[in-house]
């Protein structure tokens, strides 16, 4: 399916959003008056023997809270199981350590968000001793060259925070298959509205929630999603028995919350982010727009295929020294400068400027660019995005 020639799935998706969390309230708990589901902060539950015995005893290990999100989760991706974690971080941690053992072989994408790469470089190889081998995972043929039939796991992300680069998920999944090994995608910065990794053959698929599910910059939160039982029982037993990192039944109730409204939300996102791309494209003092809705992208080609949208998230290089950057950034009225992404309100971050410490330039393909801005597009009016992006740039 592309997004050009069927746009069936969002129309699906739009009804989905809104009822999928009925669905999942009424599944657990019968059928209720309520039209929104219920808040359960109890921490544990009255036990009863035999027929009436309760599902849930202890909110670690189960809350009908949070099982009404993950149900609402794995209806959005196409999946079984969905897993609801304390952060985007804790759900790839989680993923990475459950199904790669200590002196494992791991391969990802060289470009992926910077905590994403710490937890990588710092704890699952520097700590744990697997193997962690990075490659460029534009060209699939990269992925295959480094993996072996003792390989643990593929990772990637797509697109790729913050420079938007792709990876051919179907092909990727592929040569997974081909060696039997699980294959994950961090599929964040399309939202499951733009983007169905599962479909296209993956095996796992990550979102930190804190960003378009819950989108509104109010709730840090995380999910797992996929079809392969035995994964989801790997990182259940991890989350719950072991590392005891699910999010919050308040939490739940705010991404369940936010997911209703993110049909809508993102194909504002997306229109917004086309127009403010084509003018920084078309801007004097700016050198390159990194968004694969452009045709100048070097893998539009590929977001047309795999892709229903192209969401909100682009970056751009400014052709300017860092004290330029500086004085654009301050200039600029409605987009706030800061961390994060995906929420309501647009937001502005320049990685050299504000988390220097996580960013390295000039050495990979995957190096951030020190002149690179990254946008996260809200949904406010295009005309007033656009008008503050004109007046803050010399
Ligand atoms: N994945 C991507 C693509 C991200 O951009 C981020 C955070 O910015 C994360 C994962 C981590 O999510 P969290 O901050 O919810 O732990």
């Amino acid at each position: 399916m592309t997004r050009h020639d069927d746009r069936s799935r969002e129309n699906r998706f739009k009804t989905l959003a809104v009822g999928a969390v009925e669905n999942a309230t009424r599944h657990e708990n019968g059928r209720t008056s309520d039209v929104v589901p219920p808040l359960h902060l109890s921490t544990t539950f009255e036990w009863a023997s035999g027929e009436d015995g309760n599902e849930h005893d202890y909110s670690r290990e189960s809350n009908p809270t949070r099982a009404a999100l993950e149900k609402q989760l794995a209806l959005l991706e196409g999946g079984e199981h969905g897993l609801a974690f304390a952060s985007g971080l804790a759900a790839i941690s989680t993923t990475m350590l459950s199904l790669v053992p200590p002196g494992g072989h791991l391969v990802s994408s060289d470009s992926i968000y910077s905590g994403t790469e710490k937890l990588l470089t710092e704890l699952v190889a520097g700590h744990f001793g697997v193997d962690v081998e990075f490659v460029d995972a534009r060209n699939p043929e990269n992925v295959a060259a480094a993996v072996d039939s003792d390989t643990d796991l593929i990772w990637a992300e797509s697109p790729t925070n913050p420079l938007m680069q792709l990876c051919d998920i179907r092909a990727i999944a592929d040569i997974a298959q081909d060696y039997d090994i699980p294959f994950g995608v961090d599929s964040t910065f399309a939202s499951p509205y733009f983007q169905a990794p599962l479909e296209l053959g993956a095996d796992i698929v990550v979102h930190s929630t804190t960003k378009y599910l819950n989108g509104h910059s109010d709730s840090i939160g995380g999910a797992v999603i996929t079809d392969d039982d035995g994964i989801s029982e790997q990182l259940a037993f991890a989350q719950r028995i072991g590392l005891g990192n699910m999010l919050s039944p308040f939490d739940c109730y705010l991404v369940a919350r936010g997911i209703k409204t993110l049909p809508a939300r993102m194909e504002h996102h997306e229109e917004n982010a086309m127009a403010v791309a084509r003018l920084l494209e078309g801007h004097d003092r700016v050198a390159r727009v990194h968004y694969p809705g452009l045709e100048s992208h070097p893998q539009h080609d590929l977001a047309v295929e795999q892709m229903s949208g192209y969401s909100g998230m682009l970056s751009f290089e400014f052709d300017g020294s860092l004290t330029e950057i500086e004085a654009f950034v301050e200039g600029l009225k409605i987009f706030t400068p800061g961390a994060s992404l995906g929420g309501v309100e647009s937001l502005v971050e320049v990685p050299s400027l504000m988390i220097p410490d996580e960013v390295s330039h000039g050495s990979t393909t995957a190096d951030i660019p020190e002149n690179l801005v990254r946008l996260s597009v809200g949904i406010e009016d295009v005309d007033d995005l656009c008008g503050d992006l004109r007046s803050a740039l010399p």
